[in-house]
This record gives C-alpha cells, structure tokens and sequence, in this order.
C-alpha cells in the first residue's frame, strides 16, 4: 500500500487519457507548505495570509511578510505559489484595525475591500510579494472582487508598489501574475471583463455558494438544502470557465469543493486546469480523475449544469 501511495504521489494529476490536471494544496501558515509536498502537491492554489496579521498587536511589517513568502518557496522550489492578499472583514475585529461595526459583515468591508479601506497595509503586503516574486514563481490573487473597477484598482497599487521599490533599488519582480478569486456572482457574470486584465481564475466556491445560494456558509441547518454543489454553483463556474478559455487564461479553484473527489469529473469537464486542497485530500482526488476519461468528465460537467440531485 506505501509503494502504491508513494508511486501515486510521484505522478502528475490526470485523467485516464491523459489530460494533464494540476492537483495543488491549500495552505495557511508557511510550515504546511512541506505537508502539501509530502501529499504531491504540485504548486500552492491558495496560501492564506490571514495568520500573519491575527492574533497580535501590531501589523507584520514588509520584512516579516517577506520572509513568510520564501518560506514557502523554499520548501516547493520551481512550483507555482498563489499567494492571496489579505481576506478578512468585520467578522474578525484586529486591534490596530478598528472597522465600523457592520450588520453584515460578509456583506460589507472585506477581502479586497479592507485593502481598499488601507492601502497603506495593501502596499506593504504587496511589496512583500513583488520582492518575493523575485525569488520565486509567486502570483497574487486578489479575495472578494466583485467588478472590473475592484481589479483595476489593485492593479494601480500593484504599479505603485513597484515602482516604489524600483526607485529604492530593491530587487523585486514588476509584473508577476495577478489574478482574482471568483466568489462572488458579480465577479462569475463579469468574468469575461475580468478576463481582459486578469492573469489568473481561481473560483472560491465556499463563498460562490453563500453568495449565489444565499446561504451563509456556516449556517448549521441550510447548508443540506443548499449545498455548495448545487446546480445554480455550477452555472457560475461554467461562466468563470468560459470566459478564462476564451481569454487564454488558467482557472483553478480553491474552495472545498475541489477537494471533492465527487466533485472533481465535473470540474475538470468544465474546463478547469488545477483543483486546489487541503494537502491530504490530494491522494483520493488523484485517484479518482485517474478512473475517469476526458468524455466522462464532460458527461459530469454536462450533469452537474443540468442540476444532479434528479430526486
Ligand atoms: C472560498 O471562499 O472558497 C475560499 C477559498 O476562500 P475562504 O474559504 O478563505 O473564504
Ligand atoms: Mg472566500
């Protein structure tokens, strides 16, 4: 059974004929980028960055961010890392960040938003990454875009970053990949407009879901009735997939279902290239795509459109 999971962890993610998916982890702290090596990740669909600014007194200051962000290069040298810019809002009060209270946070003041709210700290964090993207395959992923403007606004802090650190003479990288996570329904029905100045999809589908569904994500008794797979979900994966193939552009997704082996056919049938994960889930969802072809991944897809609770 070792040399069956060793043998397995070695060989890429892919279909029975062939098809080349990119089977990636899902990591929140830097020491978990060596568990998603030992499961056979092939690159980071989602490094969390939230725990470099919870739980102290103090923002992390360029140095530090940095420092986290080779950690986890250092530990899958030559892989992609999508390193996501700081998602948190209302629901997370940090001391030196006081935020109006809100009667909806995940309405209101997060993600992308709170960056909009402190591009000082938004600075900061992308200085980190533009230096790190100069030691390694780093791209930035931007949490809670719901339109064009939210990316186009990013971009210019991107701009400005780098120039600031090319006027101190810091090696840095200029122009890594920036891509956006697709999780919220405005930013799946505009993909295509996202597309024109995105590098990168990544669908969240935790949020796509609450948001599509109407269903807080953690609500204890919806959640059967609504579930993250519903048909309606799908749709707007199918609009983010489209819209990435016609711009040329990779999709991945980092939210738990791709984590799902049950999930997993109809992801790839939608056209996407990477499902990102908890580490230890990369082994039963390499299992199950290697079982399926490339047409019954599309028969999936086709299903899962249609709405695949036929009761
Ligand atoms: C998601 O929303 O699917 C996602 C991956 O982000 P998070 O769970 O951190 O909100
Ligand atoms: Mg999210």
């Amino acid at each position: 059974l070792q040399r069956r999971q060793a043998a397995l962890r070695d060989q890429p993610g892919q279909l029975r004929d062939g098809r080349l998916v990119g089977l990636w982890a899902n990591i929140g702290r830097p020491a978990e980028a060596r568990l998603a090596r030992e499961y056979g990740a092939e690159g980071i669909g989602l490094f969390r960055t939230e725990f470099l600014f919870l739980d102290r007194s103090a923002p992390p200051d360029e140095d530090e961010q940095y420092t986290a962000y080779c950690a986890v290069l250092d530990e899958l040298p030559g892989k992609p890392v999508v390193i996501r810019t700081l998602d948190i809002g209302g629901d997370k009060p940090l001391p030196y960040l006081p935020l109006s209270p809100e009667a909806n946070p995940f309405l209101g003041v997060r993600g992308l938003r709170l960056s909009m709210q402190r591009p000082d700290l938004f600075q900061i964090q992308l200085r980190a990454l533009l230096r790190a993207a100069f030691r390694g395959d780093i791209w930035i992923m931007l949490p809670m875009v719901a339109t064009p403007a939210d990316l186009a606004w990013a971009r210019a802090q991107l701009v400005e970053a780098a120039a600031a650190l090319a006027a101190a003479g810091v090696d840095h990288r200029p122009d890594p990949p920036l891509g956006v996570m697709i999780e919220t329904p405005a930013a799946a029905v505009l993909a295509d407009q996202l597309a024109r100045d995105a590098a990168f999809f990544s669908i969240g589908s935790n949020d796509l879901a609450q948001y599509t569904l109407a269903v807080d994500r953690g609500h204890p008794t919806l959640a059967a009735r609504y579930p993250s797979n519903d048909s309606s979900v799908w749709r707007m994966i199918d609009l983010a997939a489209r819209a990435a193939q016609q711009a040329g552009i990779p999709i991945g997704i980092c939210g738990e279902l791709g984590g799902e082996p049950d999930a997993a056919p109809a992801l790839v049938g939608l056209g996407l290239h990477e499902l990102s994960m908890a580490p230890a889930r990369i082994p039963a969802v390499k299992e199950r795509l290697l079982q399926t072809s490339w047409a019954e991944a599309q028969a999936a897809a086709a299903r899962a459109l249609a709405g695949w609770r036929e009761a």
